[in-house]
């Protein structure tokens, strides 16, 4: 029996065995002492100096990419820069420093303290994960004020790197030849952390408890990055299953990779589009390396809230073009600015709101702010001339709101013509359903679009009452939930009683257990996050349709998750009884 077994998220998947190094146990010592009056200055030219140092640290890192690294490790470091640099940090603790005397460290540890105050009032993943993102930058400024910087890799060791975090900069120094995994303290499935995990494709896992304080560093170690669990000291026996393990895993993900550009369809004949979620044009690359025929969805929003200012039509344009001809002939469907709830702008003021996640966001803020909605809309439009560029609209509510959307389209549409601007005048245009009001409107909503992407993350949300952000219900957040299975089939008969097509854009698409439930719909088209790609093609690739669409009958008439899981189960069972045990599911499929 190993010594201990700590549970984390896997969130790339894989196994490693192998001794543990520590790159970092967490933020530097923080002094706290009162600086005295004449040394307040040069104790602000040292904050401003490890500010400016770190920043320079993460600037080089990102010179250091190639393209083949991957748009996302830019982002990651542009944003990590921009917090570096933004005032409300390091301006914010500059202040405390010259009014209130405090050491650097402690300004910059307060300063985080009064913003995670701040952002503790949303509940939200995506703002725990940008208040992560703050921590690690500030940890690191802080760790370089104490002189902990070199506390850091020498670069030699090899093995399973531990960290209470792992900034950006640290992820992309990583050679995998000799760091073959990495466990840290902090971190959740979608944080920075693991999107770079994913990139690097070492097996990793991220919110490990206990991590820092039960290792010492040497110990050996086996990383379950299938199971999500970090085994301690194991013995003898565990050690032998799990080298046997890592072998199979590795020829696994080798097979499906290799694979991954031949087309999905079913072993009778059933043709499925798979394409890819991305957050920006920088991400082209790994969706056409994935295997990815295409973009589903585009979180537009993503080029919003990384940013102080909006950007302006010229500037979207540009990225929306790149994205469009890097892909074309293959489609690239732009949603709509969905920000709101958790997703809100760095530089504008949130509005205040009792319930954002039932308020002002997606297509109802574009709504209420015009001007940015048809700037977006100029600029997709426009480059819809330059590719196979399709355009959607979030959270649409009812036939009503759809069309206040459209004609606002229209009217841009009609600016560009009047200006002899190119557009593709017939660019399809649809919905995301993630309401329980569009599911039930389905009918009349698919006589108004070219298509629909179900929207499953909200969808589950908002029809089972479950806050997608809230740990203490996450084990509710199920797609397999029958209501859910039942809202889906409704969506896709209506959709297709009406001539248009259905795609499935939520997690619920890079789901191994969800699949035969949607091959069964059957849906048209799945999209999802680009190093999920070769799997599900693997896994559609030896499914037979017509066992999908007796499963999804049973699973349409049973009245509980559980009922519905344990039928998927016995087919995946039966029908990957090798590959099964390497399906990582989104969800608890227990509950
Ligand atoms: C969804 O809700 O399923 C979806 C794809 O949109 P997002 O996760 O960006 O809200
Ligand atoms: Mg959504």
């Amino acid at each position: 029996m190993a010594k201990a077994v700590l549970q984390g998220i896997a969130v790339s998947t894989g196994i490693a065995v192998g001794k543990c190094f520590f790159l970092n146990r967490g933020p530097g010592s923080v002094r706290h002492v009162t600086v005295a009056a004449d040394k307040v200055e040069s104790e602000a030219i040292r904050l401003v100096e490890a500010v400016e140092a770190v920043a320079a640290s993460f600037a080089g890192a990102r010179e250091l990419l190639d393209d083949s690294a991957g748009g996302i490790q830019v982002e990651v470091l542009d944003s990590h820069l921009l917090i570096c640099r933004d005032p409300k940090l390091s301006g914010e603790a500059l202040k405390r420093v010259r009014e209130q005397r405090m050491s650097a460290e402690w300004a910059l540890e307060e300063t985080v303290s009064s913003i995670a105050e701040t952002f503790s009032r949303i509940v939200s993943p995506y703002i725990r994960e940008r208040m992560e993102d703050v921590r690690l930058v500030a940890d690191r400024i802080i760790r370089h004020l104490s002189g902990d910087a070199s506390a850091q890799s020498t670069g030699n060791e090899r093995g399973i790197l531990l960290a209470h975090d792992l900034s950006p900069g640290d992820a992309i120094g990583l050679n995998p030849e000799r760091i073959f995994s990495f466990a840290t303290e902090q971190g959740g499935k979608t944080s920075h952390t693991g999107i770079l995990a994913r990139s690097l494709r070492i097996p990793a896992l991220v919110g490990v408890t206990g991590l820092c304080d039960s290792l010492r560093g040497g110990e050996l170690l086996i990383v379950d990055a299938l199971k999500g669990r970090l085994l301690v000291e194991p013995d003898e026996a565990e050690l032998a299953e799990y080298l046997q393990v890592q072998e199979q895993y590795a020829a696994y993900d080798m097979r499906i990779r290799k694979l991954a550009a031949r087309p999905a369809e079913t072993l009778d004949g059933q043709r499925i589009a798979v394409l890819a979620n991305v957050e920006s044009a920088a991400e082209a690359g790994t969706v056409l390396k994935s295997g990815g025929e295409g973009v589903g969805l585009v979180r537009t929003e993503f080029g919003y809230i990384t940013r102080a200012t909006l950007p302006d039509e010229e500037e979207l344009y540009n990225e929306y073009r790149a994205m469009a001809e890097a892909l074309a002939p293959g489609k690239v469907t732009f949603r709509t600015l969905d920000v709101g709830a958790e997703k809100v702008f760095s530089g504008r003021v949130v509005p205040d709101e009792a319930n954002p996640a039932l308020g002002l966001r997606a297509i109802r803020y574009c709504i209420r702010h015009q001007d940015i909605f048809r700037t977006q809309l100029r600029a997709v439009l426009r480059a819809s001339a330059h590719g196979n560029v399709s355009l959607m609209f979030p959270l649409i509510s009812g036939v009503g709101e759809l069309r206040l959307a459209k004609s606002i389209l229209n009217e841009a549409k009609q600016e560009l013509a009047a200006g002899r601007i190119p557009f593709d005048r017939e660019m399809p245009v649809g919905i995301m359903v993630e309401l329980p009001s569009a599911v039930l409107m389905a009918d009349d909503l698919a006589r108004e679009v070219d298509f629909f992407s179900i929207g499953t993350n909200d969808l589950i949300q908002y029809s089972l009452g479950v806050d997608r952000g809230n740990r203490h219900v996450a084990h509710m957040h199920q797609p397999l939930h029958p209501a859910i299975v039942r809202a889906i089939k409704q969506v896709v008969d209506m959709a297709h009683r009406e001539g248009i097509s259905v795609s499935v854009c939520g997690e619920m698409a890079a789901d191994p257990y969800c699949l035969p439930i949607l091959l069964g719909m059957p849906v048209d088209e799945l999209s999802l996050a680009p190093q999920s790609i070769p799997a599900i093609k693997h896994l559609i690739r030896h499914s037979d349709a017509d066992k999908c669409r007796q499963l999804l009958s049973h699973a349409l008439g049973a009245p509980t998750i559980r009922s519905i899981s344990n039928m998927v189960r016995q087919l995946l069972y039966q029908c990957f009884p090798e590959d099964v045990s390497f399906f990582v599911s989104q969800q608890s499929m227990d509950a």
